[in-house]
C-alpha cells in the first residue's frame, strides 16, 4: 500500500512517522480483519441519520491553533495515525448503506485531512458506485488540494466540498493554521476553480475563533459569494469553535456560548444578506435506520488488543466477536493481549473502555 507523504512527514523503514512538536506519531495500517465501527479516529460513524461519516485516514498537514482533535505535526497528544485499506473500508460501508436504505450521504470527515488518503479518488468512486448513496461530501482545510485533484474528485463523483477558510487575510490564515507555509491564495484559487469548472458544489465552512477572526465573518460571506459557492446547498456554514479537553487552544481564544453564536450569525447574516443559521434539513439530513449498539455502558466485555492507541495512554482493541473497535483508556498495551474491559461509553457505537 502506498503511504501518504505530506509536509513534515518522514518515511522510516515500513512505518511513516509524523514529526510532531514534541513527539512522533507512528502510522498504523489497520488490519483487514479489524472491525471498522467503534473508533472516532478511523472507519465509519453512524449517528442514526442518513449520513454515514467515512474516515479513511487520520493524518493532517496543518496544525491549526484551535484544532479540536490536536492534529498535525504540532500534535502533543497523538500516539498513532491510522490508514484503512480501500476495499476493507468499502466492504463495511456497503454493509452499512444496505442497512440504512436509500438516500444516504457519505460524508468524508476525518480527524485530520482526507487529502492525506492516497486513494481518495478511488474511495469517492467506490462510494458513488454503492447502491443507495445519493450524495458524497468531504470536509477539508484544503492545504493539499489543488485544481487537478479537485477535478479528479469531481469526476469520481464527489458532490460537495466543505472547505474551511478561516480568514481572508493570508497572514492571519497562516497564524490560524499554525503553519507558516499555508497558502490562502492557492486555496481560494482552487475554490474558484471548483465552482466554475467542475460539477461539484462548494460550501465555505470557516471556524469562528473568537476574538481572533471576529472581523473576518462578513468578509468570508463576501468571499463565498464571490467564488460562486452554494450552487445546490448553502454557500456558507460558519462553525463554532468548541474547546475540547484533548484539543488545542491559545490564551487569547475565548469560547462563545451557543446563544451568542447564533445571535452573531443572525447579525452578520442580516448585514450581508445571507442565511447563516443553518438547519439539518438544508442538507437533507433526516433520521434513518441506525446500526444496533450491541453493548451497554458499564458492561464488561472481552477484547483483544489489535494496535496502538490514537492518543497517548490509549490502546486500540476489538471485541472478541470482531464486531466493534474499542478504545482502551488508561493503558498502553501490547498487540495480541486478551483482556476484559468495562465500557465507559457506547453512544453512537463509539466504544470507550477501561481494563476491568
Ligand atoms: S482543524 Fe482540521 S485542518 Fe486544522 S489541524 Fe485540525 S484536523 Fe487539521
Amino acid at each position: 500500500m502506498t503511504l501518504p507523504v505530506a509536509r513534515n512527514e518522514l518515511i522510516v523503514g515500513n512505518a511513516l512517522t509524523v514529526l510532531g512538536g514534541r513527539h512522533m506519531a507512528r502510522l498504523f495500517e489497520v488490519p483487514d480483519d479489524a472491525p471498522l465501527v467503534g473508533s472516532v479516529a478511523f472507519g465509519l460513524i453512524d449517528r442514526g441519520t442518513n449520513v454515514v461519516q467515512v474516515r479513511p485516514s487520520s493524518s493532517c498537514p496543518l496544525s491549526c491553533i484551535f484544532c479540536s482533535t490536536d492534529a498535525g505535526p504540532c500534535s502533543h497528544r497523538r500516539r498513532s495515525e491510522y490508514i484503512v485499506g480501500l476495499d476493507h473500508l468499502l466492504e463495511w460501508f456497503k454493509a452499512m448503506v444496505a442497512m440504512k436504505g436509500n438516500g444516504v450521504e457519505a460524508h468524508i470527515d476525518t480527524v485530520g485531512d482526507p487529502f492525506t488518503y492516497p486513494r481518495l479518488a478511488d474511495l469517492v468512486q467506490g462510494l458513488a458506485d454503492t447502491d443507495g448513496v445519493t450524495t458524497i461530501s468531504l470536509q477539508t482545510h484544503g492545504a493539499l488540494m489543488d485544481e487537478e485533484n479537485a477535478t479528479e474528485l469531481a469526476d469520481a463523483g464527489l458532490d460537495r466540498i466543505n472547505l474551511s477558510i478561516d480568514s481572508t487575510d493570508p497572514e492571519q490564515a497562516r497564524l490560524l493554521a499554525g503553519t507558516p507555509s499555508y497558502d490562502l491564495l492557492k486555496v481560494v484559487r482552487t475554490a474558484r476553480h471548483i465552482c466554475s469548472e467542475t460539477r461539484m458544489d462548494l460550501l465555505v465552512a470557516p471556524v469562528w475563533v473568537h476574538p481572533i477572526n471576529d472581523g473576518e465573518l462578513g468578509k468570508l460571506v463576501r468571499l463565498a459569494k464571490e467564488v460562486g459557492a452554494g450552487k445546490r446547498w448553502p454557500m456558507l456554514g460558519i462553525q463554532k469553535c468548541e474547546f475540547h479537553p484533548h484539543g488545542r487552544r491559545t490564551r487569547e481564544m475565548r469560547q462563545v456560548s451557543w446563544y451568542d453564536f447564533y445571535r452573531r450569525m443572525r447579525e452578520v447574516g442580516l448585514e450581508e444578506g445571507a442565511n447563516l443559521v443553518l438547519r439539518r434539513s438544508d442538507f437533507g439530513i433526516r433520521p434513518a435506520n441506525a446500526l444496533p449498539v450491541p453493548y451497554r455502558q458499564g458492561e464488561k466485555v472481552g477484547v483483544r488488543v489489535i494496535g496502538p492507541g490514537w492518543l497517548r495512554g490509549e490502546t486500540l482493541a476489538a471485541t472478541r466477536d470482531r464486531k466493534r473497535l474499542v478504545t482502551l483508556v488508561g493503558a498502553e498495551l501490547d498487540q495480541g493481549i486478551d483482556l476484559r474491559v468495562r465500557l465507559l461509553r457506547t453512544k453512537d457505537n463509539i466504544l470507550v473502555g477501561r481494563p476491568a
